[in-house]
């Protein structure tokens, strides 16, 4: 079911988003070379406890995870993209980190994804990040009223074509409410002016995750963490945004 929420009800996604915004920062900030990615967990789980905020994912169970979460943050690492599940490693110079965090504030959700390199990066790495964060631009742009869905899809698919990437559109943007995922679904590739038009009041996620050789992913041994088939590393950009008559609102604005 499609909802559209009322300006009221907007104010205060953008407090869950703010929130969420927060975490990513400091759990951005706090990676560095030498931490074990548990901490991080535990510094968003300490966040998300001062707050009194709830976690999205602690108890998560979808279809397609073996169990559920146990975690509050995403952590993926290299060629780990997305649902990355926090388990005892060291982070190493140059690794390739996605964090993706969502929690419910005040009963409304926000769910927002960053990647950044620790230590010394390579430059493919920085340049697959940015492409990321580009795209993400250009999904966010595209969501005013008068388009389509398929113009946020093909606004994303665009700059990973432009770029050589594949897209895989398993897993996409999606709806965000009183829950982290409700429709619609928007795939990071797909034809312009198709799909549900767009109104004021929608809400949703908007998320391109792109990996450098290829656009096949598998299941982690932990039943969660997808990993790039052939080993490239993957990076992955979030914003929940509402749509609106004076345009594009970004819900999870972060203030660096
Ligand atoms: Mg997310």
């Amino acid at each position: 079911m499609i909802e559209l929420r009322t300006p009221s009800e907007i104010a205060e996604l953008q407090l869950a988003g703010a929130f969420v915004g927060r975490v990513l920062e400091a759990t951005r900030d706090a990676a560095t070379v030498g931490m074990n990615i548990l901490e991080l967990d535990a510094l968003a789980h300490d966040m998300i406890r001062a707050e009194g905020a709830e976690s999205c994912y602690i108890d998560y169970h979808p279809s397609f995870g073996a169990s559920p979460f146990g975690k509050v943050i995403c952590i993926s690492v290299n060629d780990a993209v997305l649902h990355g599940l926090p388990h005892d490693y060291v982070l190493r110079d140059g690794d390739l980190v996605s964090l993706d965090f969502a929690a419910s504030v005040g009963g409304w959700v926000s769910d927002s994804a960053l990647s950044l390199v620790v230590g010394t990066p390579r430059d493919e790495d920085l340049r697959l990040i940015q492409l990321t964060e580009v795209a993400l631009a250009a999904g966010i742009e595209a969501a005013t009223v008068g388009n389509k869905i398929g113009d946020i899809s093909a606004a994303i698919g665009d700059i990973a074509h432009a770029a050589k990437i594949k897209v895989n559109t398993d897993f996409g943007g999606h709806g965000v409410g009183r829950v982290m995922h409700g429709d619609p679904h928007i795939p990071n590739d797909g034809r312009a002016h198709r799909g549900l038009p767009l109104r004021a009041g929608l809400v949703f996620a908007i998320e391109p995750w792109f990996m450098l050789g290829t656009d096949k992913i598998y299941t982690d041994d932990d039943g969660w963490t997808l990993r790039s088939r052939d080993g490239s590393r993957g990076a992955h950009s979030e914003h929940t945004i509402a749509v609106t008559d004076d345009g594009p609102l970004v819900l999870s604005a972060r203030a660096s």
